[in-house]
């Protein structure tokens, strides 16, 4: 049966074949990619992963094996042995990498049939997504799915390979373990040895890798699969991979470096050339200059055109003058038409009583001179199109409410809902301004950014309490440690000088896109208490939860710091596809549900009763 193996064994990949091997011997195995017959010319297109070659089988040299080429059908497996021969002139196919020659088949063996699948590999259009799920293994045959995996491959050595020479020891954490916050739902594993308790699967290796710290390895990484129930989005999966790292003694700065290098040889892996340092921006900048924590650096920023309207021409918009007032600009999106205008208003999504004058003609028609300053102002050139958005003169003065950040709350409304609308018009105008099309120009396609000096805590209304806005195990700047020490006096207070304490924490961002987050650790266990109590846990509860690692804290910590980066998302990203299902081999749908195997699927009563566990209807 596997007799193949023996005399059949394989001395060339389908995708390599080159006008230079002519006339040598060639053995191929793969899948019939298609086949056209021509009488008694037979052409196979023969498929593996590095690509595909033609295999001419012909009825006047050998009529058995025509017979056996003639019976052939679409992703059949067959191995074939034959000679390498130059085409002819007019039959050479230049969009093909094996296009100037041919393979004339000698001997043909069928080594396994194929159903008909319900899509082909080689179909130029795509089939739904379902059924591309459902029949994962057929789809993944498909070259685009090769590309993204081996990028992905590619991608993960490069990375490996250079923390391996920078020092970093790739180590393990388990899978079964119990809850560290990141934020979002456990997964949880029922234990059938201690019935009614449960594992959880990790959000993060994070109290982990702070564990290696403690225990001497002071260079860790690995890369990991990461579990969080939450709400599913196209950039998001219930298990994803990340690339986590850890280090002893670092400055953020050390951090960066160590994460600019890794970047560097990943994106060289795929072909493209950065450039390090990458910028760094203070989150309250990033605010103020694009309403977003991850800002899109290749559209430009806000403009702010408060100073360009008179006091009169403010009170005749009604817009509170202690709110920001920005002009966003798209740049050559060309003249749009009433309707087109008309479209953009359902865009914008207030929050603080922000309002948006979408239609710049009309402020160029009625407060002409404040129009000519915004435009000198924002650099405006004929066909970018311009947005104001400010706060409403309804919303009062509540900026004179006490606050002890650079950027208050009612400001931060405005700055948001002008950074959503920014990024909404950039995405609907994508085709008009082509600023999102790829050059070939690394330092155009990819622009990273450092976002630093995060707010260590973010008021949870629904709640009415403070949260950890990276994770509770993030160390608060040094000089903030008073406002802390203050603050923990006024847990449910959104004034509380909480709000003023920035962390120690850090993200890398890609065209708008988070690719990660870390931070420099608390290494003492006080510190660490009283970060607990500022998110409203008790002594109790926090020794309940995380009474191991506070007790790890007491045994000689060293200074430590890390950070961890979504595999998945820089994939996507250099693969330049749509979603994360596209660079994960076997991934989950928006409802978390693997169509391949059909998971998750109810179990047995047996199974039930042995874990003490029964399901409601
Ligand atoms: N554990 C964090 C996360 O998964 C990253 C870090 O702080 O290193 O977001």
């Amino acid at each position: 049966m596997l007799d193949y193996l023996g005399d059949l064994r394989r001395t060339h990949m389908c995708g390599a074949l080159r006008a230079s091997d002519a006339g040598k011997k060639a053995v191929l195995m793969g899948w019939v990619n298609r086949r056209r017959d021509h009488g008694n010319l037979l052409f196979i297109e023969l498929r593996d992963r590095t690509g595909v070659t033609q295999i001419v089988v012909n009825a006047e040299r050998d009529a058995a094996i025509h017979e056996k080429a003639a019976a052939l059908r679409n992703e059949y497996v067959i191995a074939v042995t034959g000679t390498v021969k130059l085409r002819d002139a007019n039959t050479v196919n230049k969009n093909m990498a094996t296009g100037e020659v041919e393979l004339v088949a000698e001997e043909l063996r069928i080594l396994n049939e194929s159903k008909l699948p319900p899509f082909l590999p080689s179909d130029t259009a795509l089939t739904n997504e379902e059924t591309r799920l459902k029949y994962r293994y057929i789809d993944l045959r498909r070259d685009v799915m090769q590309f993204n995996i081996e990028m992905r491959h590619k991608v993960a050595k490069a990375i490996r390979d250079y923390l391996s020479a920078q020092g970093f020891f790739e180590i393990e954490t388990p899978f079964m373990t119990r809850s560290t916050p990141e934020g979002a739902r456990d997964y949880l594993v029922p234990s059938r040895v201690q019935p009614g308790t449960f594992y959880a699967l990790p959000q993060s290796p994070q109290l982990f890798k702070q564990i290696l710290m403690i225990s001497g390895f002071d260079k860790y990484f690995q890369i990991v699969r990461c579990f969080r129930d939450e709400d599913l989005r196209a950039d998001r999966q219930p298990e994803f991979t990340q690339i986590d790292l850890e280090m002893s003694y670092p400055q953020p700065e050390r951090v960066w470096e160590v994460v600019e290098g890794f970047l560097t040889a990943a994106f060289a892996a795929a072909g493209s050339t950065i450039k390090t340092p990458f910028p760094r921006m203070d989150y309250d900048e990033a605010i103020r200059l694009y309403g977003i924590d991850k800002p899109d650096l290749r559209l430009p920023a806000f403009v702010d055109v408060k100073e360009c309207f008179a006091p009169e021409n403010l009170q005749q918009l009604a817009l509170n003058t202690n709110l920001p007032i920005v002009a966003i600009r798209i740049p050559k999106v060309g003249e749009l038409s009433r309707a087109e205008r008309d479209s953009i208003k359902p865009l914008f999504i207030s929050k603080g009583g922000a309002k948006v004058f979408e239609d710049f003609k009309r402020i160029e028609k009625n407060f002409p001179e404040a129009a000519a300053k915004i435009s000198a102002k924002a650099a405006v050139e004929a066909g970018d199109l311009i947005a104001i958005v400010a706060g409403s003169a309804q919303t009062g003065e509540q900026t004179a409410l006490p606050t002890h950040r650079k950027v208050t709350p009612q400001e931060l409304a405005i700055y948001a809902s002008a950074g959503l609308l920014r990024l909404a018009l950039a995405q609907k105008y994508a085709e008009r301004h082509g600023i999102f099309k790829k050059t070939g120009d690394p330092a155009k396609d990819f622009r990273f950014l450092w976002v630093t000096n995060f707010p260590m805590f973010e008021w949870d209304e629904g709640e009415k309490s403070w949260m950890a806005a990276h994770h509770p195990f993030t160390s608060p700047h040094e000089e903030d440690m008073p406002k802390l020490e203050a603050g923990v006096e006024s847990l449910h207070d959104p004034q509380s000088e909480l709000s003023a304490v920035r962390a120690l924490a850090y993200d890398v961002v890609l065209n708008g896109t988070e690719l990660g987050s870390g931070s420099i650790r608390i290494h003492r266990q006080d510190v660490q208490s009283r970060i607990f109590r500022a998110l409203g846990m008790t002594e109790e509860e926090a020794r309940a939860r995380f009474g191991f690692f506070l007790e790890a804290l007491e045994y000689g910590t060293p200074p430590h710091g890390g950070i961890a980066l979504g595999l998945d998302r820089i994939v996507m990203i250099l693969a330049g596809a749509e979603s994360l299902r596209e660079v994960i081999p076997f991934p989950k749908t928006a409802r978390a549900v693997d169509l391949m195997v059909d998971a998750p699927t109810p179990v047995g009563e047996k199974q039930l009763r042995e874990l003490g566990i029964q399901v409601k209807k």
